[in-house]
């Protein structure tokens, strides 16, 4: 790591006033805000340029990397990154577009001055090198994310996509669609949100924070989320993604050079990683329970 980069995380961890527990650190992966804010800092530094070399250095990923994957992409243009749900996807000549999914250690560093050269980081499975100088790492010691291969006609009905949800963060997503989503759906509301082909992109994290906005018990059955409920809890995933996204912009505005350090924004938390904690709205304290084996933070008194 240089010494450059290492500035970079000790300028970050000054600026957060409180820290998630290094095991619930360990356990977040990445959801729609942070997926969206390495979305913006590799479209600064693709947008508009060649691939002009890729090494895959290990492909045996979630899916394994495609065979013909470097001659591929090598010395296309990148015209735009996107995002749907928690993928990525890299726009190229051809019609071509790479597909991203970080998984759940899955880091993209870019590395905006390696003069070309391909000396390669430890669990650095994949390296795009744009232009001449900036090197775009795929850094994922757990290897539980992927790098596939599709054509723009065919991205919709790409196997990964096709099941998916409506995005969060659009008009249509409202509290007639939750209505519609969680019609008959006998499980808890906070396993409906984490299942990718009814919500789009939230994970663990943004659901417990959207549940303690919209006052709901995770453990309510999802079939009961109608009328005010919905309209409350449409409106709280909507607010807690755009506050996360925000931040994660003014991360990279401050980082100049983003080092794939996603941070979690987690100086906002209302309940997440708080267990003990005073709740922000009553004071009593936040309560951690494992639902589906992963952690819930809820306030008892708040959400019912
Ligand atoms: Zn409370």
């Amino acid at each position: 790591m240089s010494n450059f980069r290492l500035l970079l995380h000790v300028s970050h961890f000054l600026k957060c006033p409180y820290f998630l527990k290094d095991r619930e650190r360990k356990k977040a992966m990445p959801e729609l805000p942070e997926v969206e804010t390495v979305r913006r800092s590799l479209a600064k530094a693709m947008e508009g340029k060649p691939i002009s070399q890729v090494s895959v250095w290990r492909d045996d990923l979630r899916i394994p990397v495609p065979q013909d994957f470097s001659d591929s992409v090598k010395g296309l243009f990148v015209h735009r990154v996107g995002r749907r749900a928690k993928y990525l996807q890299i726009f190229l000549d051809k019609e071509k577009v790479i597909l991203i999914h970080l998984g759940m250690s899955g880091k993209m560093l870019i590395d905006i001055d390696s003069n070309g050269s391909n000396k390669k980081l430890k669990h650095e499975h994949v390296t795009f090198l744009i232009g001449d100088r900036v090197a775009i790492r795929f850094v994922d010691p757990r290897r539980f994310g992927l790098i596939d291969l599709c054509t723009r006609d065919k991205l919709s009905s790409h196997p990964l996509l096709v099941h998916l949800g409506l995005e969060p963060l659009t008009e249509e997503f409202s509290d007639a669609y939750l209505k519609k989503a969680f019609k008959n759906k006998k499980i808890c509301i906070k396993a409906a949100l984490l299942n990718q082909h009814m919500v789009a992109g939230l994970g663990n994290i943004y659901a417990c924070e959207a549940l303690w906005y919209s006052c709901l018990s995770p453990r309510r059955n999802a079939l009961t989320i109608t009328g005010k409920r919905a309209e409350r809890l449409a409106q709280s995933i909507k607010q807690v993604l755009t506050e996360a996204i925000s931040r994660g912009g003014s991360t990279l505005r401050d980082h100049v050079s983003p080092d794939g350090e996603m941070g979690y924004f987690q100086n906002s938390f209302k309940v997440y990683g708080r267990a003990g904690a005073p709740c922000f709205s009553c004071n009593k304290p936040v309560q951690k329970m494992i639902q589906l084996g992963r952690s819930t933070f809820f306030c008892p008194n708040c959400q019912r």
